[in-house]
């Protein structure tokens, strides 16, 4: 049996943007429903290590993220202080600033993820908000210019809900191998998925279908270098087997050559290295780095582990030796061009013939290896994994999903990582915007509701829905 309701707001994903976005229009006193289309929600954002950062200021962002969209950044760097107030009025626990620059350059607060989320879920149930679980969204259906119609399904049947406004907040798509291929086709099909497996997509696909405008690089995304192989690359491990360090060694594909300059950052280095043919690589670094930087905490309450020897052990092809031409014997015995290699550490700075397209940054510098100095040396094969993407949906600063022609879609808004140009190949967050942008689209779609000509009851017999339909999307 068909099961017809009406909201105000209607929220598809609940990580913490589509958390944060029903809970505050739930605060504005609109009516809303939340949709998750795994057993619960979470996200990616409770896999995540909790680092609430961003730019510091424009002039950094614009720095670090040259292609970034400025306005978007205006708007999440200055509602930055107001965010973190928010998280903690509601008493979840908020750790001093970070003293060390964020990703190097970022300012940022380590806070209790997890608990926040189930804050804001508990919020919105208080409000009176509905949040349902397992669900597959079989279409959304325009009706009017103030009215969509959603057809979903869950374990306990079929809904059919009218919405003035939608929220999508469904994460991005790197779970999905075929939206991948379409958007990023430099990018290897059999990437490392370093996320959680629902947001595939369904955000961007329905903001097209509904007229939206893609926004920033598809082909870029966040993520980090993880050793290869690994074996058991469950969640919990997700931050144990990145290779945060890897802007301190030097970074070589199969040719010998170095695809990169490694110093730009594992973010940076990964995406690259998901652009050369068989995504491997092999990064090589000294022992002043294993015992340093290969050891330390990325981020607060996180503990110190040995990155090497934890790859190692989960299976990671590697090399160790007292002398780096001893190591270049070792790599050529896994694949690696030895003769080239040996000139790389020498100081050719060739880029490699295996990278797709090398085109988004500087030229390696010698500089790296000088950094090769302290025996005995490493080198451990690594792959890159993908966290999520960073193109994505336009939208302006109320959060509005834009068209081509830089229109607002009336009543259909966006947040978190289903946003596209706020990173844009170059990385600033993904807590926080998500979080900012998520309290952006929760008021602005609660008030967009707040003036519809009329407004919805919460529950309507199915012969006073509007019939006629605009448009029809599906994912
Ligand atoms: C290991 C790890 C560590 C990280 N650490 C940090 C950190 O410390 N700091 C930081 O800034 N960022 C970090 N990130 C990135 C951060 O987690 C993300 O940027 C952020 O969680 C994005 O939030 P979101 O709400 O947009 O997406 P998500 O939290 O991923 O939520 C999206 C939700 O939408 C659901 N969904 C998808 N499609 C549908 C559909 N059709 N219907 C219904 N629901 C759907 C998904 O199942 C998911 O639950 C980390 C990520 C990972 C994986």
């Amino acid at each position: 049996m068909t099961e017809v309701s009406s909201r105000d707001v209607v929220v598809i994903g609940g990580g913490l943007a589509g958390l944060r976005a029903a809970s505050v229009a739930a605060e504005e006193g609109a009516s809303v429903t939340l949709l998750e289309k795994q057993d619960r929600p979470g996200g990616s954002s409770q896999l995540s290590a909790g680092m609430y950062w961003t730019a510091p200021d424009l002039a950094s962002y614009r720095r670090r993220i040259p292609q970034g969209d400025l306005q978007l950044a205006e708007r999440i760097i200055g509602d930055y202080e107001p965010g973190l107030a928010a998280i903690r009025a509601t008493g979840v626990h908020v750790d001093a600033e970070a003293t060390d620059g964020v990703m190097g350059f970022g300012r940022g607060y380590s806070f209790d993820v997890k608990t926040y989320l189930q804050v804001l879920e508990e919020q919105l149930r208080v409000l009176g908000g509905e949040v349902h679980t397992g669900v597959r969204i079989r279409s959304v259906t325009r009706s009017g210019t103030r009215r969509f119609l959603l057809s979903v399904d869950s374990a306990d049947g079929h809904r059919e809900i009218h919405a003035h406004a939608i929220i999508l907040a469904t994460g991005g798509f790197q779970a999905s191998t075929a939206q991948r291929a379409f958007h990023m086709p430099a990018v290897g099909a059999d990437i490392l998925l370093r996320s959680n497996p629902g947001s595939e997509g369904d955000g961007l696909d329905l903001a097209l279908s509904l007229g939206g405008a893609p926004a920033g690089d598809l082909g870029t995304f966040y993520g980090h270098l993880v050793s290869h192989p690994v074996a058991d690359f469950t969640p919990d491990r997700f931050m144990l087997y990145s290779q945060y360090y890897s802007n301190h060694g030097i970074l070589v594909a199969a040719d010998g050559r170095r695809i990169s300059e490694e110093s730009r950052g594992d973010e940076i280095l990964n995406q690259d290295l998901a652009e050369v043919d068989g995504m491997r690589g092999f990064l090589i670094f000294d022992e002043t780095v294993r015992s340093t930087y290969g050891v330390s905490e990325p981020f607060a309450h996180f503990g110190r582990v040995d990155r090497f020897a934890f790859a190692v052990e989960g299976g990671a092809r590697h090399a160790t030796a007292p002398t780096l031409d001893q190591l270049v014997h070792q790599l050529s015995d896994l694949g690696v061009d030895g003769p080239q290699l040996r000139k790389t550490l020498l100081g050719d700075t060739g880029v490699s013939s295996l990278a797709r397209r090398v085109s988004r940054g500087e030229p390696p510098t010698v500089h790296q290896l000088m950094k090769l100095r302290t025996p005995p040396f490493y080198a451990l094969e690594v792959q890159p994994a993908i966290t999520f993407t960073l193109g994505g949906i336009a939208i302006d600063h109320s959060a509005s999903v834009l068209n081509s022609t830089g229109e607002r879609i009336p009543g259909l808004y966006a947040a978190g990582a289903d946003l596209g140009g706020f990173s844009n190949y170059g990385y600033a967050g993904g807590l926080a915007p998500a979080h900012i942008t998520g309290t952006i689209a929760g008021g602005s779609a609660a008030r967009f509701a707040a003036v519809a000509p009329h407004r919805l009851s919460h529950s309507l017999p199915q012969e006073q829905m509007a019939p006629a339909m605009e448009g029809t999307s599906s994912c």
